[in-house]
Parts: C-alpha cells; sequence; structure tokens
C-alpha cells in the first residue's frame, strides 16, 4: 500500500491532519507557501500583552479536541474563558445592554421590546422547514422576527464570520441551528430535546461549548503540531500544477529557485478555495470556477491596551457586538484580558477589535493611524477612553474568512463529487465543513480517518 501521504498548506487544518496520519504510519510530506506555520493562527507576545493576530480563542464543540491535545502532551497547557466572559454586550442606540443569556434574562431585558419578545415565543408553533438555500437572515426573519435578526443574529454573524446573515447559508453556516429545525419543527423544542441527544453523543453544543485558549495563546497548538513535524514541512513553496495519473497524484513544485515533484497516493488540500481553484484547474470540472467564487472579504484587528483607570466603564464580559443598525465604523470588541488570564498585567485592559469584513470591506484600507483612531473614537463614545496614547496594533488579513454564501450547500455538495470522482484527493480546509479552529480540527480528523480507511 502506498502511505505516503502530500498536504498543501500548514494552517491548522493541513497541520492536524498531517500529525494524525503521521502518528498512524502515514509518510507525510507538507508544502507550505509562507515561511512560517499556522495559517490564521499567530499569537505573539508584545510589550507584555498577548496580541492574537486572528482566532482569540476557539469553542470546544468536540471531545476530539482533547484527544489531540492529549497526544501532542499539552492538555494541560489548555485554558478556559473566566466565568465572567459568560456576560457578552450588544450595542443598542449607542449604549451597550448585556444579552440575555436565560429565559429570566429574556423576559426583563431592553435589548428587545415587548413585540420582539412575543414574536420570538410563537417560534415553536411556525410550522415552515427551511430549504437548502435560504440565508440566515430569511431564516431568522421566518423563525424569530426582524428585530432579533438586527440585534442578536447580524452582530453575532459579524463576530463569527465578518459577514453578512442577508449574504449566509443558514444550512452550511450555521448546520445545527438548520437541523434543530428539520428534525424538531421548532428551535426552542429542538433544543430541549437534542440536549438529551447531545447527552449521550458526549458531545456539547454550541451554546453550551466552553470557549479555550492556551496560556500563551492559540499558538501553542500549532506550535505543538509543528514541533512535531518540522521534517516533514517544505516552506516557500510554489505549486506550480497538480496531475492525477494511475492512482498517484504528482505535484509540480517550485522551492528555492529549483523546479521539484512529490508523488503520492493520497493528496490534501488545506488552503484557501482560492489557492486550491488553481491548483485542480487542469482537471475535469468546473469546480475551480466554483472555489474561485468564494467570498473572502478582508478584517482589519486592532489591539490596543489601556490602563483600567483611564477607561469609563468596569468591563466585565466578553465584549459586545455591534448591529449594523447601529452605524458604526467597526464590528465589535473583544475584551480578551477579562476573557483569559495571563494576556496582559493587572494594571492594563486589552481590547482586541475589527474593523472590515463584508460589511465594510472598504474600512480596512484606511492606514494605520487612521484605522486606530476610528476605533478608538468608537470605544471612547462606547466606553470612555480617557487616554488613548497607550499599546496598539493593527494586523491587515486581506482575505480573512470565507463566507458561505447563499448556495454554499451546493458548493459543499459539488466538493463531495469531486472527491468521488478523485480518490485519494481530499480537501480540508476552513471553506468546506466549518470556519471554527475547532471545526477544521473536526475536518482533520475525518480526513485522516478516510486516508487511513482507503489506504489500510
Ligand atoms: C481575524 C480572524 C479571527 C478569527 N477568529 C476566530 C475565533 O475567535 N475562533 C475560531 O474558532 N476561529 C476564528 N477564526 C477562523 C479560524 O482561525 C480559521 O478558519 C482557521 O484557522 C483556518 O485554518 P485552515 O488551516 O483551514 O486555513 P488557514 O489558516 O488559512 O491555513 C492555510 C494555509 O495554507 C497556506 N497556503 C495558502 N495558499 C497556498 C498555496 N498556494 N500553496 C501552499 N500553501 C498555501 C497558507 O499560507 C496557510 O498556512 C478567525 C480567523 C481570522 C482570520
Amino acid at each position: 500500500m502506498n502511505k505516503n501521504v502530500t498536504i498543501i498548506g500548514a494552517g491548522i487544518s493541513g497541520l492536524t491532519t498531517s500529525y494524525l496520519l503521521k502518528s498512524r504510519g502515514f509518510a507525510v510530506k507538507i508544502l507550505e507557501k509562507t515561511n512560517m506555520y499556522g495559517g490564521s493562527i499567530r499569537s505573539e507576545r508584545i510589550n507584555g500583552h498577548l496580541v492574537e493576530h486572528g482566532p482569540n480563542s476557539t469553542l470546544e464543540t468536540t471531545p476530539l479536541i482533547n484527544d489531540l491535545l492529549n497526544m501532542l502532551g499539552i492538555l494541560d497547557r489548555k485554558i478556559f474563558a473566566s466565568q465572567s466572559s459568560n456576560k457578552r454586550y450588544i450595542l443598542k442606540n449607542g449604549a451597550i445592554m448585556p444579552l440575555p443569556m436565560g429565559p429570566g434574562g429574556f423576559l426583563t431585558t431592553k435589548l428587545f421590546s415587548g413585540k420582539a419578545k412575543l414574536r420570538l415565543l410563537k417560534e415553536p408553533f411556525i410550522k415552515s422547514k427551511s430549504h437548502p438555500g435560504e440565508t440566515i437572515a430569511e431564516f431568522t426573519r421566518r423563525r424569530l422576527g426582524n428585530e432579533f435578526l438586527d440585534y442578536a443574529i447580524n452582530p453575532f454573524v459579524a463576530g463569527v464570520f465578518a459577514g453578512n446573515p442577508e449574504n449566509l447559508n443558514v444550512k452550511t453556516a450555521f448546520p445545527k441551528l438548520y437541523d434543530l429545525e428539520q428534525n424538531y419543527g421548532s428551535l426552542i423544542g429542538g433544543m430541549f430535546k437534542s440536549r438529551k441527544e447531545r447527552k449521550q453523543r458526549n458531545e456539547e453544543s454550541k451554546q453550551s461549548a466552553k470557549t479555550i485558549s492556551f496560556v500563551n495563546g492559540m499558538q501553542e497548538l500549532t506550535d505543538a503540531l509543528y514541533s512535531n513535524l518540522k521534517e516533514n514541512i517544505e516552506f516557500n513553496c510554489i505549486v506550480n500544477n497538480i496531475s492525477a495519473d494511475g492512482g498517484n497524484y504528482t505535484v509540480n513544485y517550485s522551492a528555492g529557485g529549483e523546479l521539484k515533484s512529490v508523488v503520492s497516493g493520497n493528496l490534501v488540500l488545506s488552503v484557501p478555495a482560492y489557492a486550491a481553484a488553481d491548483m485542480i484547474s487542469g482537471m475535469r470540472g468546473d469546480l475551480p470556477r466554483t472555489l474561485k467564487d468564494i467570498y473572502y472579504p478582508p478584517v482589519n484587528v486592532i489591539i490596543a491596551a489601556f490602563e483600567k483607570k483611564d477607561v469609563g466603564f468596569n468591563l466585565d464580559g466578553f465584549g459586545f457586538l455591534i448591529p449594523e443598525k447601529e452605524n458604526r465604523k467597526f464590528l465589535g470588541s473583544l475584551w480578551s484580558s477579562i476573557i483569559f488570564e495571563h494576556r496582559t498585567d493587572a494594571e492594563h485592559y486589552l481590547l482586541t477589535n475589527f474593523i472590515g469584513g463584508s460589511r465594510s470591506p472598504e474600512l480596512t484600507k484606511l492606514g494605520d493611524e487612521e484605522s486606530v483612531k476610528a476605533v478608538m473614537d468608537e470605544l471612547d463614545s462606547i466606553i470612555g477612553i480617557k487616554n488613548r496614547n497607550g499599546f496598539s496594533r493593527i494586523m491587515r488579513w486581506e482575505k480573512a474568512i470565507p463566507q458561505y454564501g447563499r448556495n454554499h450547500y451546493a458548493v459543499t455538495e459539488k466538493i463531495e463529487s469531486f472527491m468521488n470522482e478523485h480518490k485519494g484527493l481530499f480537501f480540508c480546509s476552513n471553506f468546506y465543513k466549518g470556519i471554527s479552529v475547532c471545526d477544521c480540527i473536526k475536518s482533520a480528523f475525518a480526513t485522516s480517518d478516510k486516508i487511513t480507511q482507503t489506504t489500510n
């Protein structure tokens, strides 16, 4: 049997797949375009502040994450979000209001009008069901009403996808919501019933799953993976083309001024959709074009530290998200040093703020100073910043997060049939089965299981 595997892309998806396969006796070769591993995951300690360039945390929605951490020997480095970060805020009429977390809070909150609350109570009696091409906005309007869309789902989607619910497909972006309606006919009723079933499967729902990171940030995870894969990775590789022949895949690439090639029975593409599209452009079918069309909006991450005495609000939660209706320049603010310990020193607050996404991609074009000023002005008007001259950094993601558009369900079907036609070729990346770090790890397990089953 050919136990050689080539993996292209060294983000969390590619690294995890490589690590799992290597631990099962496969000879793995990883080709990475840049001179760094980790993809979107990068943590840096600057002047004592822990700067996360990409994800700050992930939701532990599967026990597989602990399996991985155990194998890597870093389970004891995992940290959970603080109790106070259970509190989340939404901006409404210029002020931040706590998002109600339970039925009692929901009845008394000022975030939603009485009319919106009554509308929500009707949800279990709505008989219509979603269809595969429904957007998150259509789904929410139909089941929960406009106000819930504007002041809960719209900011939430901006926080998770840097996206807009009007353009995202509910079936693939939020499969659990879609399935609740399909299986139980109601979100509220389904949540109660499915909780019991999930317990039996030992799984967590996204609502109850714990938010996790690592003592020194998310990069501890990719560092641990990399330390097991050092001799398997080749950096600074440009993939020129891929060809399939007699059950093998040949990847022709350039590295260090040399033309090279690698042949293997299995090939895993763990790169963004637009890069995968170029790689398979010589193969049959229209998947390359479909993958090229997946939109990745730009996002700027602006990290800022303030002395606690200079902030006019006692930060006591996860942070706040901003509904589009509020017409602000940024998407929201994570209160990183409240969520996790070890993010900064005792005198400071560390905040991670987001600009752009599909809501306002043009704002990511602002220069560094202008971007920081835009965020500072907004923060000042919302939580009161007396001295804005402290630490700040800006990270730019020109193509940040793949948007699961209205027809993404059809895109995933096309990906599946392409993989069925090309035995041994796999897509394992955030544009396919979920964008969160935890989803990428789940996909890596699924991909390596498939390769193990079909190769042994
Ligand atoms: C700003 C930001 C904030 C986020 N926040 C969160 C969060 O809080 N929680 C969460 O769970 N998720 C979050 N995410 C999403 C999550 O981080 C990503 O979806 C996930 O890390 C993607 O991993 P990946 O390996 O699939 O892709 P990537 O991380 O994109 O890795 C792809 C790799 O492929 C390489 N590559 C690209 N082109 C080529 C090529 N032609 N040849 C070879 N290699 C190539 C890249 O250099 C990269 O190393 C965030 C993402 C961003 C950008």
